[in-house]
């Protein structure tokens, strides 16, 4: 089906703001809340919010088979189970819809009335209920940091890492939509010379940098997604702050890996990205060698040029970027991820989210964490007020941003904004 959505050439009736993340061609996927305090469904054109239960209910969506209900509803799940060809009608007649041409909603003004709002009239919501959530570890650059950091910079890289995409279980539970404030996490650290660990506030709150993807039912259990396959089972991408306690995390990760140095909190950005909208910035990975095994083995290109950033941001103070880089540096790509995951027959189901590890760059500013940038504290971060970081202080905001570019268009992802609160104590729980 061809993604005429995409087309660089199409235009809107609905005012945007130049540079916006959100042109016609974009076209994300979201659950908001509106100023009626109904949820639902929805995408994003500009800076405007659309309702699309209220699209489908006054009949927009007419020919495509869809159910009564399905925007309708506080998650995106069933949608996305509805699979590729259902995403592609849907995203291809909402552009149709919106296009500057098309009087049908345009010039309707009580059902503009009844499905447009101001992104600042709805709160954005997650957009799927997580049901199982990974972590790869993909970025060659920030695998050798960190390897060269904990362990020895001669043999940064454990003799697996370049035969599989490294990966974890993650926590679903804590993933929040962007805005939502954290909590500190209180957690033990390793002992000191009285052999007791120490216990209270993380003292090395970090963020790190990646992209998601958001899977359908992909296979079932026994079953398995090969490479080439996988892309028609990823519906699309958000930007991604797994945020990291360092101290707790390096008493506690052995031998089974990250546990509560991470659960405590992983922030997304609300609107879904599919994979449809970037298919115009896909590039070739690095090079990998050893080549992979044969079943991880990709001939096309599937590494996505997106472009990233993350800043600090001091309470009543302005914003620094801290670090720039790109989610074409991944090593492994999401691909080879998918196929990976499934290839002992685990199933894949609709709404899971999959992680791609920090995105770190080859350059010192490309570093996707402040263990990076700052080499585990040894060289602090000036931020534009005069103050310096090591990681991340109490009432720092830490934003993420991703957007694509090329001659013709630009779309991007939104924010992705948390702020670290100070620690609960224990005292004022009870
Ligand atoms: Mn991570």
């Amino acid at each position: 089906m061809p993604l005429t959505a995409n087309d660089p050439k199409r235009k809107t009736w609905l005012e945007t703001p130049p540079n916006t993340d959100f042109p016609i061609q974009n076209i994300p996927f979201g659950v908001f809340l509106t100023r009626d305090d109904i949820i639902t469904i929805g995408t994003r054109i500009g800076d405007y919010a659309i309702d699309l239960g209220a699209l489908h209910q006054l009949g927009y969506f007419e020919g495509i088979e869809l159910t009564d209900d399905l925007f309708l509803q506080d998650t995106l799940n069933d949608f996305i189970s509805d699979g590729q060809k259902t995403w592609r009608l849907v995203r291809n007649r909402i552009s149709d819809i919106f296009l500057i041409d098309n009087a049908s909603l345009r010039d309707h003004s009580e059902h503009r009335k009844q499905v447009l709002f101001t992104m600042d009239e709805v709160e954005m919501q997650l957009p799927v209920l997580v049901g199982d959530y990974t972590d790869f570890y993909a970025s060659k650059e920030h695998a050798t940091n960190v390897g060269s950091l904990f362990r020895d910079p001669e043999n940064a890289l454990l003799p697996n890492w370049l035969r599989l995409p490294v990966g974890y279980h993650g926590r679903s539970s804590s993933i929040i939509p962007s805005g939502t404030p954290i909590r500190r996490p209180f957690g033990q650290t390793k002992p000191g010379e009285d052999g007791v660990p120490g216990f209270g506030p993380s003292k090395l709150i970090d963020f790190e940098l990646e992209m998601a993807y958001i899977t359908t039912d992909a296979n079932q259990l026994g079953k398995r997604v090969s490479v080439k396959d996988a892309k028609d089972y990823i519906f699309g991408l958000v930007l991604f702050n797994d945020w990291s306690a360092r101290d707790i995390q390096a008493w506690e990760y052995v031998p089974l890996g990250p546990f509560l140095g991470k659960s405590f909190a992983s922030t997304i950005s609300p609107w879904i990205v599919t994979l449809d909208a970037l298919d115009g910035f896909r590039v070739d990975g690095p090079t990998q060698d050893p080549a992979p095994l044969p079943y991880l083995a990709q001939g096309g290109r599937e590494n996505f040029d997106i472009k990233l950033e993350v800043a600090i941001q001091p309470e009543n103070s302005e914003e620094t970027v801290v670090a720039t880089s790109n989610f074409k540096y991944m090593y492994w790509s999401m691909a080879q991820q998918l196929a990976h995951h499934t290839v002992n027959g685990c199933n894949v189901q609709s709404g899971d989210m999959m992680g791609s590890g920090t995105i770190s760059g080859p350059t010192k500013e490309e570093y996707g964490s402040m263990l990076e940038l700052t080499w585990r504290g040894q060289n602090p971060i000036k931020l534009k007020d005069g103050s310096q970081r090591k990681f991340i202080n109490d009432n720092d905001t830490v934003v993420m941003r991703a957007h694509c570019e090329n001659d013709e268009i630009r779309l991007g992802f939104g924010d992705c904004i948390g702020k670290v609160l100070p620690a609960l104590p224990f005292a004022e729980e009870n």
